[in-house]
């Protein structure tokens, strides 16, 4: 068994936020920072391998958390010169949006691979003295008369039907004061103690699958910090859904796109929507000629500020992504993850209440702002641009009252009678790999001789699903882990980007998502 101060569960940007501000903020008070042992387990390979992001950030965040010095040395590959907004009517129209409204405006912001980012950060704060141990999956909090006292992490060197192999490693029991839950959206620990305690936001979460590419393109043709956000086509004007091109250095354009996973239509292929995208004209002009070198996907938590849940407990803290603390109407939440870190560790420092402090921040104030904007958009687009509007122009007071947004359950309802979807040809090239050329670039790897880490509940309750929805995680998974041969619905495991979408979007509730064993997983370089 090991000992530590505190336990932090995933090295993002708010787990590792939280590690670098308590050891300075221990130094600062003079409590004596090198005592004070700060643990941070991630699981993936190496710490940024499980991070992707679109990502432009507000920078505002890292003020209080870096000196100035260490805010100049950010790995930002460019500054935003240039921004549109576009509305996607069809492949060959779109429309520019004339003007991009304030709120929305990231003119002069760093634009940044997050996985270089917390690269960054955690380089600083292993100087500042915080362990960071990776390939370590944390499986489960132990908890002593209701209180989180640790956490254990998972076995290693399983083979495929549970036995040991002559590597076998056991899982280790870390004891801690304080755990910080950093697992990122959708983490498996955190929704576990949120449904176990009841602390459950207001309005239940929702999720958006978003598909990132890196395209390398021709010197020359393209522009440094250009950004591009587009809404409409493909989604319909019922479902949340946009994309994004940034143009991060003179030869690399990052693109993605993100589509809201309360679509009821089990048809729906988000990788396709993605593809889709890309072949707008409006789109495929900013990659011309280019290559696509990395891609990612993962789940964004879009409810906002009333689907935040209770973000503490007896000795466990949840900040980041994991608390759902992101700007809905921006869809940015990386400067907020840092401020909830820097809570977090003011709160264990100073004995204060976390969820007070957390409720100080800027971050807080501006996701309250924009707290009815996303359930809006439930109600189609007109609805919810209406609503982000008069958000910003009453300065969040308005709507006053609480939208009505999905009811628990809603974000995996889908519709019956599900009709095949029409194939769509896409022009060949190396800027439009198919999912599996996508899913080799994004160097996800798992030993193949372990368990299965997706779990099938019940097997009848596939046979009801392949009926009435045709299967549909043949189509919601970015990485084609599941298919159907013979009518049998097969897994592969070993392409799995971890990014939960099959947890939240089964119909059937049929998928257990357990951990695979620690260091698997994407290998993210450069997203
Ligand atoms: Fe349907 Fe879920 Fe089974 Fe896939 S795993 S066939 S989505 S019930
Ligand atoms: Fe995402 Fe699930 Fe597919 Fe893995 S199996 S990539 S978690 S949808």
């Amino acid at each position: 068994m090991i000992e530590t101060d505190v336990l932090i569960v995933g090295a993002g940007p708010a787990g590792l936020a939280t590690a670098i501000a308590l050891k300075r903020g221990a130094r600062a008070r003079g409590d004596g920072a090198a005592a004070l042992r700060v643990m941070v387990l991630d699981k993936g390979r190496r710490v940024g391998s499980h991070v992707l992001s679109g990502a432009i950030i507000d920078p505002s965040g890292f003020k209080g958390l870096l000196t100035e010095e260490e805010i100049a040395k950010l790995p930002v590959e460019a500054h935003v010169v240039k921004e549109s907004f576009r509305t996607l009517l069809c492949r060959g129209w779109s429309v520019r949006v004339p003007w991009v409204p304030p709120m929305m405006s990231s003119m002069g912001y760093p634009v940044a691979s997050l996985t270089k980012v917390v690269q960054y950060l955690g380089g600083i704060a292993e100087k500042e003295g915080v362990e960071i141990y990776t390939g370590y999956a944390v499986t489960e909090l132990i908890e002593r008369d209701g209180v989180v006292v640790g956490a254990r992490t998972g076995e290693k060197g399983l083979d495929k039907t549970g036995a040991k192999k002559p590597n076998y490693l056991a899982g280790e029991e870390v004891r801690a004061k304080t755990v910080v839950l950093a697992e990122g959206g959708c983490g498996i620990l955190t929704e576990r103690l949120i449904a176990a305690r009841g602390m459950q936001g207001r309005r239940p979460q929702t999720y958006a699958l978003a598909i990132k590419e890196l395209i390398e393109v021709p010197a020359g043709t393209q522009k440094a910090g250009e950004v591009m956000h587009t809404f409409g086509w493909p989604s319909d004007f019922m479902t949340y859904g946009g994309g994004f091109v940034y143009h991060v250095s003179e030869t690399q354009v990052m693109v993605g796109y993100a589509y809201a996973l309360d679509y009821t239509r089990p048809e729906i292929d988000p990788f396709d929507l993605f593809r889709q995208f890309k072949s707008a004209d409006a789109v495929k002009r900013h990659f011309a000629g280019g290559k696509t070198v990395a891609y990612g996907a993962k789940v964004i938590p879009e409810g906002g500020f009333y689907s935040v849940p209770q973000v503490q407990a007896l000795g466990v803290l949840i900040v980041g992504d994991g608390a759902g603390l992101l700007d809905s109407l921006r869809i940015k939440g990386v400067h907020i993850a840092i401020q909830s870190g820097m809570a977090a560790a003011e709160s264990i420092l100073t004995g204060r209440d976390y969820t007070s402090l957390l409720k100080a921040t800027p971050g807080w104030r501006e996701m309250k702002r924009v707290r009815n904007v996303r359930a809006s958009f439930h109600y189609g687009l007109p609805f919810g641009v209406a609503a982000a509007g008069l958000a910003w122009l009453t300065r969040g007071m308005l709507p006053c009252f609480r939208v009505p947004g999905l009811e628990e359950g809603d974000a995996a309802a889908m519709s019956d009678g599900f009709r095949p979807p029409a194939p769509v040809a896409f022009e060949a090239g190396p800027a439009m790999p198919d999912r599996l050329t996508d899913v080799f670039m994004s160097g996800t790897m798992h030993e193949e001789d372990q368990p299965c880490h997706l779990k099938i509940r019940d097997g009848a309750r596939c046979e009801e699903c392949r009926r009435r929805f045709g299967a549909p995680c043949t189509r919601f998974c970015p990485a084609e882990v599941y298919r159907l041969e013979d009518g049998r619905l097969e897994i592969d495991f070993s392409n799995c980007l971890h990014c939960k979408t099959c947890r939240i979007k089964c119909p059937m509730g049929n998928i257990d998502w357990t951990f695979p064993q620690g260091g698997d997983g994407p290998r993210y370089t450069r997203m």
